[in-house]
């Protein structure tokens, strides 16, 4: 019945988020950390993080290894303060590490974009998702990038089945050994230009992965990786905004 669809439509409103670039998420996200300079044991601060994320002097975290799990804003909230800023995402390895005094926004280097990426990209991309060993959390966070809330679809950002129809891949997980033949052969089935996305800590880093002997992430270091996406699991908005900037899309 066309009036119940109205009534339907009516109540729910609309689902999705206006301008994506500026929505608040509530206080238990974990985004970008802010290091004071406040003086505690460095020694303890480093060894109860379980993915070696912290380093000393000065006091810095690796947002490619950190996991999120909290630890150390808990034992050290005085020197440890995780803010709701989302946008995490960057070309730059180096510029997910954190600080003591860094409190400054986390970007991406425009000239370490490939031009043929806004050129070719800037108003549609299509993505091949890749779980490399992944535990189904980022995945998850990836569909939900689709979802009418975040709606990356209206950018033209879409995942699609078939790697030969796609622009790039996007690998979640560390990288297994017995996935590792099957990321070499989805990446090699995308036509050239084609772009390589790292979405969680477990695909940048291996997270608690990070040097087992069941992991093989040789792939890594054959191609120059376009987007890294921290957050374990990424949280669409930082999904969906790093690939904007990095796209260049006017939204
Ligand atoms: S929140 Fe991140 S940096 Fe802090 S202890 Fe956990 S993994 Fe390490």
């Amino acid at each position: 019945m066309l009036s119940e669809d109205i009534k339907i439509l009516n109540r729910l409103g609309k689902q999705f988020i206006p301008d994506i670039t500026k929505p608040q998420v509530p206080g238990p996200f974990k985004g970008r950390p802010e290091i004071s300079f406040h003086q505690i044991d460095e020694d303890a601060l480093v060894s109860l993080c379980p993915t070696g994320a912290i380093s000393k002097a000065p006091t810095s975290i690796d947002m490619g290894k950190c996991v999120m799990c909290g630890e150390c804003s808990f034992a050290y909230p005085e020197k440890i303060k995780f803010t709701t800023d989302y946008k995490l995402a960057t070309n730059v390895r180096e510029r997910l590490i954190i600080a003591e005094g860094d409190n400054h926004p986390i970007v991406l280097d425009a000239n370490n974009v490939r031009n043929e990426i806004h050129n070719l990209f800037g108003r549609s991309i299509k993505l091949r998702e890749i779980s490399a060993a992944g535990s189904n959390a980022d995945e998850a966070e990836l569909n939900a990038c689709g979802n009418p809330n975040f709606d990356m679809g209206r950018f033209g950002i879409e995942f699609l089945a078939s790697p030969r129809h796609c622009d790039g891949i996007v690998i979640t997980g560390p990288i297994s050994e017995n996935m590792a033949e099957a990321v070499q052969v989805c990446y090699d089935a995308v036509p050239d230009p084609k772009i390589l996305i790292l979405a969680g800590t477990d695909a940048i880093s291996g997270g608690i992965f990070a040097g087992s002997g069941a992991l093989n992430r040789s792939f890594l270091e054959k191609y120059k990786v376009d987007l890294f996406v921290p957050g374990n699991p990424p949280h669409p908005l930082t999904f969906v905004n790093g690939v904007l900037e990095l796209i260049k899309r006017k939204h």
